[in-house]
C-alpha cells in the first residue's frame, strides 16, 4: 500500500517535469512549440462568409479557415486556437500588446497600419464597393455617395477612403462592426453600406436579407488581405507567408474559397502571389 502511494506521487512529479519540458519558455502562445500549448487568433465574428461566430459558438468563414491552416503548420492543434474578436478599429493594438499572435480579420495591408504591424501574405485581394437597397437604383457611380448618408466601420479603409477620396461630402456614420450598418439599411435611416465586396456578399447572401440588398459593383479600391503580426518579428512572417503558399498549392485556398464564397456567389480574384500588394 505503501510503495503504491510512493510510486504514484513519483508519476505526478514525472508528468510535471514533463509538462514543464513541453511548456519551454513558459508562454502563453509559442509558434515556435505546439504540443498542448494554445494560440490566440483575431478575427471577425459577424462578417458571414469572412469571420462570423455562429449561435452554438462555432467560427466560420474563409479568414477562419486561413487561421487554421497558418495554425497548423505553426505546428497547433486546432483544438488549442483560441479565437479573439479584434474588431476594425483594435487590431494594431492587439497586436502591439501581444493579445493575439496574428490576425486574420479582412485586415488590408496599407502603409498607415505598416508603421505599426507586419503583414504576412498577401491571401485575398478585395475591392470596396457599396451595399443598397434592392429597389434603389439612385447611385449609379460612386460621386453619388456625395448626397447620401453612409454607414461604414471606424479604423476601416473603406471609411477612410470615402472620407479623403470617394465621397467626401457624404453623411458618413461609423459603428464598430458591419453588421450594425445592415439594421439601418433595411429601415432607410442610411442609403448604403460601404467596404470590401468580399463582406458585403456575405451579408448580401444571408437568409433573412434574401432579395433586400444589391451590390453596386464598383471596384472602388484594393483591398489586399494580409496576416497582421507584431512588428519585426520576421521569423513569423516567414513562417506564415510559407504556410499560405502551401495552402495555395495544395488546393485548401481553392477549397476555403469555395466552401465560404461559394454560398455568396461572390466572384474572388485568384490567390494573390506573396510580397505583391497590388495599390
Ligand atoms: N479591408 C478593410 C480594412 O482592413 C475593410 C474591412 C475591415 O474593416 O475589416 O479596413
Amino acid at each position: 500500500m505503501k510503495l503504491r502511494k510512493v510510486t504514484l506521487a513519483s508519476a505526478a512529479a514525472l508528468a510535471l517535469a514533463l509538462t514543464a519540458t513541453a511548456c519551454g519558455s513558459g508562454d502563453k502562445d509559442d509558434a515556435a512549440g505546439g504540443g498542448g500549448k494554445k494560440i490566440t487568433i483575431g478575427i471577425k465574428i459577424d462578417q458571414p462568409g469572412i469571420g462570423l461566430k455562429t449561435p452554438d459558438g462555432k467560427y466560420t468563414g474563409f479568414d477562419v479557415d486561413v487561421a487554421k491552416y497558418i495554425a497548423k503548420e505553426l505546428g497547433y492543434d486546432e483544438k488549442n486556437i483560441v479565437f479573439k474578436e479584434t474588431k476594425s478599429a483594435d487590431r494594431e493594438t492587439a497586436i502591439s500588446r501581444g493579445d493575439v499572435k496574428f490576425i486574420a480579420a479582412s485586415y488590408s495591408i496599407n502603409d498607415e497600419r505598416l508603421q505599426k504591424v507586419d503583414f504576412a501574405g498577401p491571401y485575398l485581394l478585395a475591392h470596396q464597393d457599396i451595399l443598397v437597397r434592392a429597389d434603389d437604383d439612385s447611385i449609379k457611380s460612386p460621386e453619388d455617395l456625395n448626397e447620401k448618408k453612409l454607414c461604414s466601420v471606424v479604423g476601416s479603409t473603406s471609411a477612410k477612403n470615402v472620407k479623403e477620396k470617394l465621397a467626401p461630402k457624404a453623411e458618413l456614420q461609423t459603428y464598430g462592426g458591419y453588421s450594425e450598418c445592415l439594421t439601418g439599411l433595411e429601415n432607410k435611416a442610411i442609403d448604403a453600406l460601404t467596404t470590401d465586396d468580399s463582406i458585403l456578399a456575405g451579408f448580401a447572401s444571408q437568409q433573412q436579407f434574401q432579395g433586400k440588398f444589391k451590390l453596386a459593383g464598383f471596384k472602388m479600391s484594393n483591398e489586399n488581405y494580409g496576416i497582421g503580426l507584431k512588428k519585426g518579428d520576421a521569423d513569423l512572417k516567414k513562417k506564415i507567408d510559407a504556410a499560405l503558399t502551401k495552402m495555395v498549392s495544395d488546393g485548401a485556398w481553392d477549397a476555403a474559397v469555395k466552401a465560404n464564397f461559394g454560398p455568396a456567389n461572390y466572384k474572388n480574384e485568384q490567390a494573390p502571389k506573396i510580397g505583391d500588394v497590388v495599390k
